[in-house]
């Protein structure tokens, strides 16, 4: 069976995608190609985070593979956190202390649109590719709910009354940003692939 590394060391999201493409391909992670290196994100859009990471992948390993990059964008902040997202308030990757200072740029205001985006590079034979996916929404006042992680306790989709930290894990995945753009990469894999 044909295999495809899944540039990431999050075993959640590895579990999730192999679960989806079990009987087509399998999925790797970076230590079973014994990749030990930080990855490299050091570009100013999301989408090209996302290939960043591929092409590290790829041009170290010789592998295909995929990457997958995701970020929080507020209108009336000019799109940030964006990239940013995981670090907005310092390098310790704090989702308390990068709420906190969410809410505490947005005070005062009542202009608050967001979106949250994915990005999914794949390089296949050589080829790139990316798959987006998205979800609108606006950040709320004060944090509601205990699931999910990052932003969710403060990100009410459009159209629904409760925020991402109040959906169980299956519901969020059928609307999320992620959700959406792992179900183009899958559609994707599974036509190509057989
Ligand atoms: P990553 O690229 O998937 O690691 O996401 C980068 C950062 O964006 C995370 O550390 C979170 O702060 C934020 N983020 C991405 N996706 C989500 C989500 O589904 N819910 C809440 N925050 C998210």
């Amino acid at each position: 069976m044909q295999s495809i590394v899944f540039a990431t060391r999050n075993p959640g999201k590895i579990q999730e995608v192999r679960q989806l493409l079990s009987d087509k391909v399998e999925i790797l992670g970076l230590e079973d190609i014994n990749c030990e290196e930080v990855l490299p994100e050091t570009r100013p859009t999301i989408a090209g985070n996302a290939l960043e990471k591929a092409q590290f992948v790829h041009a170290n390993y010789e592998v295909d593979c995929f990457s997958e990059d995701s970020g929080l964008e507020v209108e009336a902040l000019n799109d940030e956190p964006g990239v940013y997202s995981a670090r907005y308030a310092g390098p310790a990757h704090d989702d308390e202390a990068n709420m906190s200072l969410l809410l505490a740029n947005l005070k005062g205001i009542e202009e608050r649109e967001a979106l949250f985006r994915t990005v999914i590079a794949l390089i296949l034979d050589g080829k790139e590719h990316t798959f987006e996916g998205t979800v609108e929404g606006h950040i709320i006042h004060h944090k509601k709910g205990h699931n999910g992680f990052g932003y969710d306790p403060i990100f009410m989709p459009k159209g629904h009354n409760r925020t991402f930290a109040q959906m169980s894990p299956e519901e969020k995945n059928e609307i999320s940003h992620r959700g959406k753009a792992v179900n183009k990469l899958i559609d994707f894999l599974a036509q190509k692939l057989g």
